[in-house]
């Protein structure tokens, strides 16, 4: 059985007192669930949610960390660091950090192999940009970004992975792929995997999708078979909306 998997990706919003306030709501709102329930604050407010959250079955993730163990690295936050603030998880490759900060699929790999190195979870995001999908491109686009930045791993690595499907076109859109179409491309990454590790491997990763999910179209998406859960931006950020997508699992 795959894990379900709701993660809250606050982005760049929520300062420290907004995040132990949204903290607080989550605690009071959020039903209870077999899914594994996750949030990524900023780096600033990570080790105050931890501590907020250590006794509770929600994780705290973070958005990003850099691939070097230390250093000369202005600005940079590494895994080990993540860690000892309590952080097991961590969001690599979301499209933000792709379209305005240069990660490229090689930059990418390396922080996979620091991330694995560590110790850490990994929840990788892949997706096509609009003009893919136009020019039905977007099969061969996910499956580029899962060759060049994972598959160099060996298939025990994959353990620690797991993957978000985000269509570029559909985040912070308001635009959602249809359940049909988020089906289809689940279906083929877990093809893709299959025929590079195997189907038991295969069948094994959690495929969480991403892009606008709300508490009116979580349901329909969670339900499709490849779809193991969400990747949620702008509907983590209000307790009672977050709720509602859970509960939709
Ligand atoms: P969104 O963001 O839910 O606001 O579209 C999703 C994401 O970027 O992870």
């Amino acid at each position: 059985m795959r894990k379900k998997i709701v993660a809250g990706n606050w982005k760049m919003n929520n300062d420290l007192a907004e995040t132990q306030s949204l903290i607080s709501d989550l605690q009071n709102e959020l039903p209870e669930t077999e899914a594994e329930v996750m949030i990524a604050p900023a780096y600033t407010n990570l080790y105050p949610a931890f501590e907020a959250l250590k006794a509770s079955k929600i994780e705290v993730i973070a958005q990003n960390m850099h691939f070097a163990e230390s250093g000369a690295y202005t600005g940079e936050i590494s895994a080990s660091m993540l860690k000892s603030v309590g952080v097991e998880t961590v969001i690599l490759g979301h499209s933000e950090r792709r379209a305005y900060f240069g990660e490229n699929d090689e930059i990418l790999a390396k922080k996979v192999d620091a991330a694995l190195a560590n110790g850490m979870r990994i929840i990788f995001c892949i997706g096509e940009e609009l003009a893919d999908r136009k020019s039905d491109n977007h099969f061969k686009v996910v499956e580029e970004q899962l060759k060049n930045a994972l598959f160099h791993l060996g298939a025990a690595a994959w353990k620690n992975i797991v993957l978000a499907y985000e269509p570029v076109w559909a985040i912070g859109t308001g635009e959602t792929a249809s359940p049909e179409q988020a089906q289809e491309i689940h279906k083929f990454i877990r093809e893709t995997l299959s025929s590079q590790y195997d189907v038991e491997m295969a069948d094994s990763i959690s495929v969480l999708y991403g892009g606008s999910v709300k508490p009116n179209n979580a349901q329909e998406i969670f339900s499709q078979p490849d779809v193991d859960g969400g990747l949620i931006g702008g509907a983590s950020l209000k307790a009672a909306d977050f709720s509602a997508i859970v509960k939709a699992i």
